[in-house]
């Protein structure tokens, strides 16, 4: 199979400017901070990650997922599953861990601390997608690996992953709104700008619910599945920082380390009433 290298920049960086071409044309909210302060902060968070985990770190990376590839390490090469069976049951599987790593980083204070750092975005936009703390990135970079080498997938296969996965984390970001019909029907198996909305109020009830990225039958097979209808009434970000002036550049940056994070959020460990369902 092929590297798919070309294609995952084209389609990164053409998901993204496109969905930023429209979300800037036809905003479905109006935004409550400075955009160009929000853009500085979240384009920097992001180049600086694609910096570190592609350019820095992308060759190693790649080179131990060819490892897992060459040595046949995994349980898909063990059972012997053809090319494109691995590509479809690697993009499930890789999305159903995600959606539990991604209720760790709720769950777990240590890790809450970095993952604020995408929440406490006081707007929601494409920009927003790549707002996430470069210890976040290499944590989950580190566990995804073990992942792979217990699962086994084709370099292709994780490579078509992170593609999908990313222009899925760039829409359901993206300050846009479907006509309410459709996104209810795309609901019943992806994730939508509407349901992920959801996931950045301030409301702790609707913080702990829609982690999902790509499939959104996760949310609902384990109970976090949440829709509000008055989408507009939605307040983004966290309570705990509720002025421009709580998510400088340099309080963003130190949000894991620094002393107005020593305390466990008021938001981790809250438990879910189930099913989640309104
Ligand atoms: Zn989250």
């Amino acid at each position: 199979m092929p590297s798919l290298a070309l294609e995952r920049v084209v389609l990164g960086l053409g998901g993204f400017v496109l969905l930023l071409i429209l979300e800037t044309l036809c905003p479905f909210r109006r935004l409550v901070e400075s955009r160009w302060h929000r853009y500085v902060i979240n384009v920097f968070i992001a180049g600086s990650n694609a910096l570190v985990l592609n350019v820095v770190l992308g060759g190693t990376i790649m080179a131990a997922y060819a490892l897992v590839e060459e040595r046949h390490l995994g349980l898909l090469h063990q059972l012997g599953v053809g090319p494109w069976g691995n590509v479809i049951l690697t993009v499930i599987a890789l999305d159903g861990f995600t959606y539990w790593w991604h209720r760790a980083y709720h769950g777990v204070p240590v890790m809450w601390r970095m993952h604020r750092v995408h929440h406490s975005d006081r707007d929601l936009d494409v920009t927003t997608s790549g707002r996430f703390h470069l210890t976040e990135m290499i944590l989950s970079a580190i566990v995804r690996f073990g992942i792979v080498v217990l699962w086994g997938p084709l370099v292709a296969a994780v490579v078509i992953f992170e593609i999908v996965f990313g222009l899925f984390n760039q829409l359901e970001h993206a300050n846009l709104q479907l006509p309410e019909r459709l996104d209810a029907w795309l609901r019943w198996v992806v994730v939508t700008p509407a349901m992920h909305r959801v996931h950045h109020s301030q409301v702790p009830e609707h913080t702990n619910a829609n982690y999902s990225t790509i499939f959104s039958w996760w949310d609902r097979m384990f109970g976090t599945y949440r829709v509000v209808t008055e989408q507009r009434a939605i307040v983004i970000g966290l309570p705990q920082y509720p002025q421009p002036g709580d998510v400088t550049f340099g309080k963003v940056l130190a949000m894991p380390f620094g002393p107005s994070c020593q305390a466990r959020s008021q938001l981790d460990g809250r438990r879910l009433p189930s099913p989640l369902i309104a």
